[in-house]
């Protein structure tokens, strides 16, 4: 019953529909990694991330920034209304992409086969963000949601600096801010419960339960993030 406790109140903090009841879904569903891709992605799962990022695709980005005022803004790990361990996966962010820096040639590299490294930084961008930060693991994880799913999918939301993401109302905890999160709109609700399996399959850590991902208005978004835990 403690652990069931814990996993809703972890739910309920993961993603920014505010006032809705979730009910939480706690999988380990398999890796869909081989051993090179583990290798790349061991230590890219938690903060606080280095200097260097390498996205699925190889895309490396070098000497990322450091931003104290940013690092600063996050919560306090030790704050966290839940188990102290978990403390481990919300260490302050220390390196940034700097979004103004990035050419418009990085920007359209791949991040992964099927998704540019600019459909993670417009909206932080769009958002009056200049730093963001993309998780290679969640990075590669929404590409294997695509091949499974067979066709373009959008980004809804990415990384969020704490400040953008207060601004929206978003848990003080959400994970969108460690750049370990994405919303994925669903491509067509009438099969919005295929979509969710698929999701379920592809082995993130954290997914929001079934009835959270269909907006009344018909439409509709999955969270799904890496947390580590
Ligand atoms: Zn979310």
């Amino acid at each position: 019953m403690f652990r069931l406790c814990l996993l809703l109140l972890v739910a309920i903090t993961s993603c920014s529909r505010a006032g809705r009841i979730i009910d939480a879904v706690s999988q380990t569903i398999g890796s869909t990694g081989d051993t090179q891709r583990g290798e790349l992605l061991r230590g890219a799962n938690d903060p606080p991330y280095g200097p260097t990022l390498v996205l699925p695709s190889g895309l490396r980005l070098e000497h990322l920034t450091q931003d104290a005022p940013l690092t600063a803004s996050y919560p306090d790990p030790t704050a966290l209304p839940f188990a102290g361990s978990r403390g481990d996966h919300y260490q302050r962010p220390e390196f940034f992409v700097d979004i103004p820096t990035l050419s418009a040639a990085t920007r359209r590299a791949r991040a992964s086969r099927n998704f540019s490294l600019d459909e993670y930084v417009r909206l932080p961008d769009r958002n009056g963000d200049e730093r963001c930060y993309v998780d290679p693991q969640i990075a590669q994880h929404v590409q294997d949601l695509r091949d499974a799913w067979g066709g373009p999918l959008i980004l809804n939301s990415t990384f969020r600096s704490p400040r953008y993401n207060a601004a929206i109302g978003g848990a003080f905890f959400s994970r969108h801010m460690y750049g370990d999160a994405l919303d994925v709109a669903i491509p067509d609700t009438r099969r919005a419960r295929d979509f969710y399996n698929l999701a379920l399959a592809i082995g993130v850590d954290f997914i929001d339960a079934f009835s959270n991902t269909v907006a009344a208005d018909g439409s509709g978004w999955i969270h799904i993030d890496d947390r580590g835990f």
